[in-house]
């Protein structure tokens, strides 16, 4: 049995054409069911949904044997679990693409906080990722933990900046916030339990070389 982790919404939806490619079809439509294993056309395949950030926590502690997930995910899940020894990442699958920003209330000055060395408080999910880059520009930051709606911190004053992720942007201008610094291109990865690696060599690496067949075909 080969078991693999994705998440509800645009993973699972953008990883479809790539497990078509590989001759898989999941039979349910994980929207329509309550099931949080699905079955596909192959018998000895399925597809387990778990949170975009337990994929990597699933695949590196076998509940999983492979999975999809971002690099945002993927950064915050090694710093949290000193380095995630046995998640192996052989493929870039160019899905799930956006950006990871800092953002903050158009009538914050950032580049002048920056500039006059001020304590920026900003707010994030991604911790780990918001501490080397503030690190790295020698800034001054109070990182606060949120869960999710980081647009709002700025506006209710708990923080003067947040570290989110970006695609179009309209997130951002629907809640009157700008894109200050970008600090990388996100996009999500194949990821495999080492073990299950040397055991279901074959069928894995042909899973490897279909997914990025169906890639370069796309581009
Ligand atoms: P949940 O919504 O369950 O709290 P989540 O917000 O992390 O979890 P998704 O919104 O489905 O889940 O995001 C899954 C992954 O897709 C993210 O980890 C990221 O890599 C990528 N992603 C997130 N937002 C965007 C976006 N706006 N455009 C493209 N890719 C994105
Ligand atoms: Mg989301």
């Amino acid at each position: 049995m080969l078991t693999l982790a994705l998440s509800k919404g645009r993973i699972f939806e953008e990883t479809l054409p790539l497990l078509a490619a590989a001759g898989i079809e999941v039979t349910e439509d994980p929207e329509k069911t309550r099931k949080l294993i699905l079955a596909t056309n192959q018998p000895d395949v399925r597809v387990v949904l778990v949170r975009a950030t337990d994929v990597p926590t699933y695949v590196q502690h076998g509940g999983a044997d492979l999975g999809v997930a971002g690099k945002d995910v993927l950064i915050e899940h090694a710093a949290e679990n000193e380095g995630a020894g046995g998640l192996y990442q052989p493929l870039d699958l160019q899905i799930a693409k956006c950006r990871m920003s800092v953002a903050t209330r158009a009538d914050f000055d950032y580049e002048a906080a920056v500039k006059q060395g001020s304590r920026i408080r900003v707010a994030t999910k991604y911790v780990a990722v918001a501490r080397q880059h503030f690190a790295d520009k020698g800034v001054h930051v109070d990182l606060i933990k949120l869960y999710g709606s980081m647009e709002l911190a700025p506006l209710t004053g708990l923080a003067d900046a947040i570290v989110d992720l970006v695609s179009t942007g309209s997130t951002l201008k629907a809640n009157k916030l700008v894109e200050v610094e970008r600090i990388m291109d996100i996009s999500s990865r194949l990821v495999v339990n080492q073990a299950a690696l040397k055991l279901k060599r074959e069928r894995i690496r042909s899973l490897i070389a279909a997914f990025s067949g169906a890639m370069s075909s796309n581009s």
